[in-house]
């Protein structure tokens, strides 16, 4: 097992990982608002955090992996209210689209992915102990969180408390601020008349923060020190600040250990093919490129770098995952030669350094140089299953590399036929391909053989 260093956002260094329970690594990952379908901005996190555990996995942990949803938050209750329909419903149709959106980059699911609104017992819970121990107080129906009572307020983002805005407008604003600092932030918002969704709690009807929903979720399934919270770096004020000023108010401890964050996706303001505006959906961009081209393109830079959105960084992803497959026909399933042993752990290596994946890709088309280049044998690909299973792309090696080279090359021709629209020929090559007793079927970013 190696030992992973991990950048940690608290402290601002690297930070090995030793893990609260050893052997096993609690990773909270926050999940998108459900309002929208996704955009590929909100894949990045997702697809960071679920390969970071695959890697841990990989390196002998047990990892538990907690994405929540939020499915009550203000953006949803405006973005129904403009389209004259129940917040509820809308919540639940944008999950349900969620759900697949993600499925479809083909990384599996979290291990658990809570719903604030199937935690609400416990979120108020959690406000009650901040109003008992003095951190937060009722004001005609909403509940703020006394920021100035956490001595340690501000310590993530590394922000003065004169330089910090909650983002929250007043409660009404026909009627002055109820919060007794500007500083403070809601934990619990009393119902307003035109707000469909809500819950009974001790201090009057209404609904939770968004801040509060994330430290109940997370306490609910890792507890409390749990080893990564993750997230995007715009999350890191005011959303962490107060979920970690919650933790530290209701239960006396940090809420985890280390704070990692991927930067943003950036839009150069490109038009977009098939995208609304200049932000793509992700499924979309699925629908375009492939679930393969975009788990490249996602872990083509640094997770903590900017990521630029382009037409152009897809095509290079998207043909970067071609020559991976188109190598993967050139070797045999088995035993990689012993003398790339240098060339995998080198791979491993450059994850465990702050999950470098462009290192580690880099590692791997070397891996695959050196593999290709010998003339007559055909390698064993061991090596490159195992660094492809943890980047989640293991599917470039289908059962592709065991059809025999005739139907390879038709498959080849098909796919150039396809390439350049002349559907009727590419139709004659599958028939053709079916007659040897094979199946090609299309996958994201290229094809697959299968015996019939
Ligand atoms: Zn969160």
């Amino acid at each position: 097992m190696r030992e992973a260093l991990l950048h940690d956002t608290l402290s601002g260094k690297l930070m090995p990982l030793r893990p609260r329970d050893p052997g096993r690594v609690g990773i909270y990952a926050c999940g998108p608002t459900v309002y929208s379908r996704i955009h590929i901005g909100n894949a990045r996190p997702f697809v960071v955090f679920s390969l970071l555990a695959r890697f841990l996995e990989h390196e002998g942990y047990e990892v538990s992996l907690v994405v929540n949803i939020t499915d009550v938050n203000d953006k949803i209750y405006d973005a129904a209210r403009a389209q004259g329909r129940a917040s509820g419903e809308l919540a639940l149709e944008m999950t349900e689209l969620y759900l697949a959106d993600t499925d479809a980059l083909g990384l599996g699911r979290p291990d658990h992915e809570p719903l604030a609104s199937q935690t609400i017992g416990p979120i108020i819970e959690y406000i009650q102990t901040l109003i008992d121990r003095g951190h937060a107080y009722t004001a005609e129906g909403d509940v703020y969180f006394r920021v100035r009572s956490d001595e340690r307020y501000g310590i993530l983002s590394h922000r003065q408390l004169e330089n910090m805005d909650q983002g929250e407008g007043a409660p009404d604003p026909a009627h002055p601020s109820r919060k007794e600092d500007p500083l403070d932030f809601a934990l619990w918002k009393g119902r307003k008349a035109d707000e469909d969704t809500w819950w009974d709690a001790p201090w009057g009807e209404g609904r939770p923060g968004w801040h509060i929903e994330c430290s109940a979720m997370a306490e609910q399934f890792l507890g409390v020190g749990f080893d990564i919270h993750g997230g995007g770096s715009d999350l890191v004020f005011p959303h962490h600040e107060n979920e970690a000023a919650q933790t530290r108010a209701a239960r006396g401890g940090e809420l985890a250990r280390l704070w990692m964050h991927n930067g943003m996706i950036q839009f150069t303001g490109e038009k977009m093919a098939k995208s609304v505006g200049n932000v793509a959906s992700l499924h979309e961009v699925l629908a375009e490129h492939g679930a393969e081209a975009v788990v490249m393109y996602l872990i083509s830079g640094h997770y903590r770098q900017p990521l630029a959105f382009s037409q152009a960084a897809l095509e290079q992803a998207r043909a970067n995952v071609s020559r991976i497959r188109e190598a993967g026909r050139r070797l045999s399933p088995g035993e990689s030669p012993g003398e790339l042993d240098g060339l995998r752990a080198r791979f491993f290596d450059a994850l465990a350094h702050d999950f470098n994946t462009p290192e580690a890709l880099a590692v791997l088309n070397e891996w695959i140089r050196r593999a290709t280049s010998s003339s007559t044998v055909s390698p064993g690909d061991s090596h490159l299953r195992e660094m492809l299973g943890v980047l989640g792309l293991q599917t470039l090696l289908a059962e592709t590399a065991q059809a025999p080279a005739e139907v390879r090359d038709l498959a080849e021709r098909r796919e150039q036929a396809r390439g350049a629209r002349d559907f009727a020929a590419a139709d004659e090559l599958r028939a053709e391909i079916a007659q040897k007793g094979w199946e090609i079927r299309d996958v994201a970013g290229g094809f697959e053989l299968l015996p019939r």
